[in-house]
C-alpha cells in the first residue's frame, strides 16, 4: 500500500467552480486586491474572530509585515523557538533583527519558562509558533509579555482553526500571521498570506505596509513593500475557506485513530499529551520514536511517505552561525530533533491508509 504525503491532486480533481470564477476574473481583470480579496479578507477575519483580515503575498511576509507593523527593526530582538518551520527566524531577520531563540517543551512549543530569562533590553516582541498546530502555551505567554510590556505576534501559519477553550488562535497575540501555502491546512494554488488583528490602527498600517505604503494613487504615507494576495488566489481561497471545518474535522478524526493505534506503545513512542481544552489542528501529526531513522526507512520501505520536521533545530543551522549558538544551547529541541517523525495525516487519507501506518510502526516495534 502506498501513504503519500501530498494530496493535493485528490483535493483539486473537481475544481470547476474555481476554474468558473476564475475566467471571471480574465473578464474583470481586476489582479491586483480585486473585490475576492476584500471577500476573502472578511470570511478570514470572521473565521478567527478578529475585526480585520489582511492579504499578503506570503505566511512569511504575513509575520514580517506584522513584525515591520509594530516597529521592530535593527538592533532589536524578537523571542521565538528553536525548533519551528525556518520562515518564522526568516521573517524576523528581514526586519532587520535578531531572533533570540528559545527551548521548546514536550508539546514541540516554545517554553513559557523559558521566554522570561530571554528578554534583554533589546528584545522587541514573543513569537510563539502554534506548532503542528498544536496551540502554544498562551496563558503564560501573554503572562509574561504583559507584565514586560512586549507585544505577542502568533506565528499561526500551520493553525487555522486551532482554538485554546473557545478562543482561536490568531486572536490571543496583537497580531498573527497564517499562510496559504498548498501544503497548509487552508491552502490555495501558489502562495498567499493572511494577518490578522482586531487593532484597527495595526490595520491600518498593514494596508498600507503591503501596497508600497500607498495611501492613495498620488500619495505614498511610509515606504512600503509590494506583497499583496493575488485576486487569483483569493478566489480559491474563497472557495477552500468553506472546507476549513471539513479539512479539520478530518484531520482530527486520523490523528485520533493514530493515537489511539500507537497508544500501547509507550515507551517506545512518545505521543505529546492531548489537553481536551485545546484543539490541535494536526497540520503535522508528529510525535517521539526511539530508534527514529530505522523508524523511518521501515515506513519508507512499506510505502508510507513518513518525513522529519526539521532534523536540524534552527539554532544549529548555517544561517545562525553569525547568531553565535552552539550545541546544548536548547536541549529540548535538540532532543526532539533526533526523535521526531511525521506521518501523513491528510484529509485524503483513507481508513485503511491510517490502519496500515499504526500496523506498520507496531510491527517495527513489536517485530
Ligand atoms: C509555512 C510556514 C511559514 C511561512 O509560510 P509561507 O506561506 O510558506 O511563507 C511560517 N511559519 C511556519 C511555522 C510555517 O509552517
Amino acid at each position: 500500500m502506498r501513504v503519500p504525503y501530498s494530496y493535493l491532486r485528490e483535493q483539486f480533481a473537481d475544481s470547476e467552480s474555481i476554474l468558473r470564477d476564475i475566467k471571471g476574473l480574465l473578464e474583470s481583470t481586476d489582479f491586483t486586491l480585486g473585490a475576492a480579496v476584500a471577500q476573502f479578507e472578511e470570511s478570514f477575519a470572521q473565521l478567527c474572530g478578529t475585526r480585520h483580515a489582511i492579504g499578503v503575498g506570503t505566511g512569511t511576509d504575513a509575520l514580517f509585515l506584522a513584525l515591520k507593523a509594530l516597529g521592530v527593526g535593527p538592533g532589536d530582538e524578537v523571542i521565538t523557538a528553536a525548533n519551528t518551520f525556518i520562515a518564522t527566524a526568516g521573517a524576523i531577520t528581514a526586519a532587520g533583527a535578531r531572533p533570540a531563540f528559545v527551548d521548546v517543551g514536550d508539546d514541540f512549543n516554545l517554553d513559557p519558562a523559558a521566554v522570561e530569562p530571554a528578554i534583554t533590553p533589546r528584545t522587541r516582541a514573543i513569537l510563539p509558533v502554534h506548532y503542528a498546530g498544536q496551540p502554544a502555551k498562551m496563558a503564560p505567554i501573554l503572562e509574561v509579555a504583559k507584565r514586560r510590556g512586549l507585544p505577542v505576534v502568533e506565528d499561526a501559519c500551520q493553525a487555522i482553526g486551532a482554538t485554546i477553550g473557545d478562543r482561536l488562535v490568531g486572536t490571543f497575540g496583537v497580531t498573527a500571521g497564517f499562510s496559504l501555502h498548498p501544503l497548509k491546512n487552508l491552502n490555495v494554488w501558489g502562495d498567499g498570506g493572511v494577518i490578522v488583528t482586531s487593532s484597527d490602527a495595526l490595520d491600518g498600517q498593514l494596508r498600507l505596509l503591503r501596497n508600497h505604503g500607498l495611501r492613495n494613487r498620488d500619495e505614498v504615507e511610509v515606504f512600503g513593500y509590494n506583497s499583496r494576495l493575488d485576486t487569483l488566489q483569493a478566489i480559491v481561497g474563497n472557495h477552500l475557506i468553506k472546507d476549513v471545518e471539513a479539512i479539520t474535522a478530518a484531520r482530527i478524526r486520523n490523528a485520533r485513530a493514530l493515537d489511539s493505534g500507537l497508544a500501547d506503545l509507550a515507551g517506545r513512542v512518545r505521543i505529546p499529551a492531548r489537553d481536551p481544552r485545546e484543539r490541535h489542528v494536526f497540520h503535522l501529526y508528529m510525535f517521539e520514536a526511539d530508534d527514529r531513522d530505522r523508524l523511518l526507512a521501515h515506513l519508507v520501505g512499506r510505502g508510507i511517505e513518513a518525513k522529519i520536521h526539521y532534523p536540524v533545530p534552527l539554532h544549529l543551522q548555517p544561517a545562525s552561525r553569525r547568531l553565535g549558538y552552539k550545541d546544548g544551547d536548547f536541549p529540548v529541541a535538540e532532543r526532539q530533533a533526533t526523535r521526531i517523525i511525521t506521518l501523513p495525516v491528510h484529509q485524503h487519507l483513507t481508513d485503511d491508509q491510517v490502519s496500515y501506518m499504526v500496523e506498520s510502526v507496531r510491527r517495527f516495534y513489536r517485530g
